[in-house]
């Protein structure tokens, strides 16, 4: 076993991390710990593009930004994080810009923004161009230009090193413990302060538009330790998954023009929004998708519905909208080059030429490991924070996105919210010591990998992972209701058990086992699940993305608060609840 000494310990090398890293890197030294290469997270296939302000095209405010954010948020949002998200967006888009990211221009030189689903002007008024992006490819852009940025800044890089667990030491965080994939040898990270931002939990679902390495294992981390996550229960399905692969869609093709439409070639957005239509929120769309299939209405009867960019339908939309302009299929081309891709590749189509078949897949985790605005780690109904201990990125939850977060707000989180976690951490780093690590750090956490690696059992990986994505895609979906959400549970209970007690593994080497990994990763998507599934059967109301068969209606008197879910001594998971900040936007129905 290695033993590494840093100041600051970070794991995850998505953007969230990298600009954590950057900016701890500058005051304190910083080693960030990832399981793929860092260029290879998930940060990298982010298409769409990154919101902020900047009224290049069109009279656009924070404020506006912030108003929209709220409302997206079905008012579960904290409006105090929500106001350093809308405002500092601005600022980091520039440093972004000034770092070199090659976003798309507009004539005038200044950044090209594009139409997204829930960016509004006006507090509401009508659709409004605030997304910036590099044609489909903004989080690989992100991505690269802040790899680059850390390299020249000395972060020391641990790539394919997979994290098992913080250490911690009289309840504070005292490093991490990994495993070098390539030896299979364990290594502990020694620092002042960790950081996680380890990304979503797409995985827990079957059609999914994450990658396979989108198992939450940092929020698992947390949930271990005995601290609570937040707001699990609000888990996004985005609208558009290509057919049957989930692959996204991004919302971009519908913010430039392209429309839903289904069986009898309508445009039903116009009945579920009529006033922003197909810009509705993703929560909205992806209902309004699910009931259309259910009642007969999808694409020759089928669970799919067409996502139509071809410049003439597109062109025929603007025309009734009265708008002057015309796209064509060089405009087509140029900004959305990746998913025509995709689609030639995969299902032989040509978006220029036919509509793309589309499904609701899981996305994003609006919920987490809850933190304060500098991204330290709050522990508890009252906000108190943990020493040394940060999450940024899709696996915490600061809250910004509530109980369903906007299409480019993910990225503006990373980025705002990685920034300030980085330099919190460089600070605290500055002032904590270093406690000596206790004699065997990773005793523990080595016996459970050995009993994993000698699981002779008869339920492989594979097996159990698939029938807990089965029952969550039906249960714990789009749709829910309280008798599916219990057999959910009742459903991951056992395959827990037969996770303990009846495991099989075949590799039982060091080098490259992904075998292992994998099993690992299980473990954690199964306790994620289990606590989905509990937060959500618990919350009796419908909002944003929980939306319940069985209580149809929000219920802001019962329900206008954040759920806090913790494992007790015991083992059984608690619930408890925590007020949401409001600060000038009262909750009110959600109309588009
Ligand atoms: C297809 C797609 C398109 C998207 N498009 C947009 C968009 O246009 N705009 C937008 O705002 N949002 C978009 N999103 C959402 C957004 O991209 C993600 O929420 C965001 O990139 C997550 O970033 P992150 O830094 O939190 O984590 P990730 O980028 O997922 O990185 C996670 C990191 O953690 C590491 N890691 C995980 N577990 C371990 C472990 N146990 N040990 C060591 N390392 C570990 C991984 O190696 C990786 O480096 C999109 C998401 C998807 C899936």
């Amino acid at each position: 076993m290695q033993i590494h000494q840093f100041d600051a310990v970070i794991v995850g090398a998505g953007g969230a991390g990298l600009m954590a890293a950057l900016h701890a890197s500058s005051q304190v030294n910083v080693a960030v710990i990832s399981k793929l290469y860092p260029t290879r997270s998930h940060t990298g296939t982010a298409q769409g593009g990154i919101g902020a302000a900047l009224g290049n095209i069109e009279e656009d405010h924070w404020e506006w930004h912030a108003f929209d954010t709220v409302k997206g948020s079905d008012y579960l949002a904290d409006q105090d994080a929500v106001e350093v998200l809308c405002r500092e967006a601005i600022d980091v888009v520039f440093e972004l810009e000034h770092m070199g990211l090659p976003f798309d221009r507009i004539e005038n030189g200044t950044i090209s923004q594009r139409r997204f689903g829930g960016h509004t002007s006006n507090f509401g008024e009508k659709p409004v161009h605030r997304a910036c992006h590099a044609a489909d490819r903004t989080g690989h852009m992100i991505l690269q230009t802040l790899y680059q940025q850390c390299v020249k800044n000395n972060v020391r890089f641990f790539d394919e090193f997979h994290v098992i667990d913080l250490v911690m030491q009289a309840s504070k965080p005292a490093g991490v413990i990994a495993v070098e994939l390539a030896s299979g040898e364990l290594h502990v990270f020694h620092a002042r302060a960790v950081m996680i931002a380890t990304g979503g939990w797409g995985r827990v679902w079957q059609i999914s538009s994450n990658g396979y390495t989108a198992t939450g294992e940092g929020a698992s981390m947390v949930l271990r330790q005995g601290l609570p996550l937040e707001d699990l229960e609000f888990y996004q399905f985005h609208p558009t998954g290509l057919y049957k692969m989930g692959i996204l869609i991004t919302e971009g093709v519908r913010g430039e023009g392209g429309i839903l439409l289904n069986g009898r070639g309508e445009r039903f957005m116009e009945r579920y929004a009529p006033h922003i239509k197909d810009l509705a929120g993703r929560d909205v769309i992806s209902r309004a998708i699910y009931l259309e299939i259910r009642e007969g209405r999808g694409i020759d009867g089928r669970d799919y519905v067409y996502l139509d960019v071809t410049p003439e339908t597109v062109n025929k939309c603007l025309a009734t909208a009265g708008e002057p302009r015309r796209i064509d299929r060089h405009y087509v081309e140029s900004k959305l080059p990746d998913i025509l891709d995709f689609c030639r590749t995969y299902l032989g189509i040509d978006p220029v030429e036919a509509p793309i078949p589309v499904q609701p897949t899981a996305h994003y985790a609006m919920g987490g490991i809850p933190t304060n605005a500098n991204a330290e780690v709050v522990i508890d109904t009252g906000n108190s924070v943990l020493p040394g201990l940060y999450a940024a990125g899709e696996c915490a939850c600061a809250s910004v996105h509530g109980a369903n977060r906007l299409g480019t707000n993910s990225l503006v989180d990373l980025v705002v919210f990685g920034r300030r976690g980085g330099q919190a951490m460089a600070e605290y780093c500055m002032g904590a010591n270093i406690d000596a690590l206790s004699e065997d750090p990773a005793g523990a956490v080595q016996a459970r990998l050995d009993r994993l690696r000698h699981a002779n059992g008869k339920f492989r990986v594979a097996e159990l992972r698939g029938r807990m994505q089965q029952v969550m895609s039906e249960h714990v979906g789009v749709f829910r209701e309280a008798q599916g959400m219990q057999q959910a549970i009742d459903t991951i209970r056992e395959l827990k058990d037969h996770y303990q007690n009846d495991l099989l593994l075949e590799d039982r080497g060091y080098v490259f086992n992904s075998d292992l990994m994998e099993a690992w990763e299980l473990g954690s998507l199964l306790d994620l699940s289990e606590a989905t599934a509990v937060s959500a059967l618990a919350r009796r109301e419908s909002r944003g993305a929980h939306a319940r068969e069985d209580c149809p209606d929000r219920d802001d008197e019962k329900w206008l608060k954040h759920t806090l879910i913790r494992r007790a001594d015991a083992g059984e998971l608690k619930l408890d609840y925590k007020p949401v900040v409001i600060t000038d936007y009262q909750p009110k129905e959600r109309v588009y």
